[in-house]
């Protein structure tokens, strides 16, 4: 880990450097709504992006992972007539659970048996810039999950701001091209200090122990919970799972396209009836007490026998979205106390 301090009136001129050949994606106010997008003035919309104690609306989950994501063009040969070449692309001000949430994605997609190299091209293309929250936002829960709100070293430069009178933002570095940065702030002579190694403890993050947890197999859950009482309230939208920094189900659609055959892959969600209809019209999970416990058990269990992560972060934002009041902490807590009972 490396750190340089850059002096409040020069950060707009190193956020010029950190940007230089990347397009550029950050939280900013449109209509209202904080949401990350792409900014094309190199102005104080970043700079209150890296300020800013909101979380956006949305995570940047589909910076790397697109809503609507065009895979294959064919021709009348059926050839193969596209590849599209990704943006190289710098994310400004993530904050550590949404950081935490990216991690989670990137092992999916990249790790174990199945490899998307759309989204491991993609990810090579991110540099990820994060900032830290001063307060807890309502419905988040990101400490019970040991998500430490302030700092995060999963990315590849994150920013402390100045606190009330503090003169420089510190800029801490974790990979080769967050290095790769610092020593361009070092040459341009933006760096307060000159650029060095600053083994700051962060004893908050060390201590930090996630509490919500499910410590079970599958079958005593399946048999133990009361699924049927927890989904009761759930209308079945799937606006958790579209809003959620980890949720990553897909399908397929293929569509005529100006005499071409255009597949694209578009987000789903194993909250909707169909998205486990089998051909036969065998439903495995024909009901919301099936699909409402694959949500909980895919985050708590399956990614984390998987991969090693529990796909929740605790951003809250499903808490904050569901139409229903459903409350995913709740719920989680519940679980534990029934399992903790027997
Ligand atoms: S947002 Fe709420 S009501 Fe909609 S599917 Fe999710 S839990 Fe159910
Ligand atoms: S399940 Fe809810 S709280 Fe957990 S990461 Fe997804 S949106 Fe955030």
């Amino acid at each position: 880990m490396r750190c340089a301090a850059i002096p409040k009136n020069k950060i707009k001129e190193a956020i010029g450097v950190l940007v230089k050949d990347y397009s550029v994606v950050a939280p900013a106010k449109r209509n209202g709504l904080l949401e990350f997008q792409k900014i094309t003035d190199i102005g104080d919309d970043i700079i209150k992006a890296i300020d800013n104690d909101e979380l956006p609306y949305k995570s940047p989950k589909e910076f790397l992972f697109p809503q609507l994501e065009k895979l294959m063009v064919f021709n009348n040969g059926c050839n193969l007539v596209e590849e599209e070449v990704e943006d190289k692309t710098v994310i400004i001000g993530v904050k550590p659970c949404d950081l935490e949430g990216l991690k989670v994605l990137t092992a999916v997609f990249s790790e174990g048996k199945y490899k998307d190299e759309k989204v491991i091209k993609r990810r090579e293309n991110i540099i990820l810039v994060g900032t830290g929250c001063r307060s807890k936002k309502p419905g988040c829960f990101c400490d019970e999950r040991g998500v430490d709100k302030n700092f995060s070293k999963d990315c590849d430069i994150f920013i402390e701001k100045p606190d009330g009178y503090g003169k420089n933002y510190e800029f801490y570095s974790f990979t080769d091209t967050g290095d790769y940065v610092l020593d361009k702030f070092a040459s341009k002579g933006l760096v307060a200090d000159a650029v060095m190694d600053i083994p700051k403890s962060k004893p908050e993050a060390e201590s930090q122990k996630a509490q919500l947890i499910i410590e079970a197999d599958e079958n005593t859950l399946f048999n133990k919970i009361d699924w049927g009482k927890i989904a009761e309230k759930c209308m079945g939208c799937g606006t958790c799972t579209y809003i959620c920094p980890t949720c990553h189900c897909f399908d397929f659609k293929d569509v005529l396209e100006d005499g071409k055959a255009v597949r694209y892959r578009c987000w789903d969600s194993c909250m909707y009836p169909k998205f486990t209809l089998h051909a036969s019209g065998h439903n495995p999970r024909p009901s919301k007490k099936e699909r409402y416990r694959q949500r909980i058990l895919h985050k708590y269990i399956y990614v984390k026998q998987n991969f090693g992560y529990i796909a929740c972060t605790g951003c809250g934002r499903c808490i904050r979205s569901c139409p229903a009041g459903m409350n995913i902490k709740s719920v989680v807590h519940e679980i534990m106390g029934v399992l903790k009972s027997e």
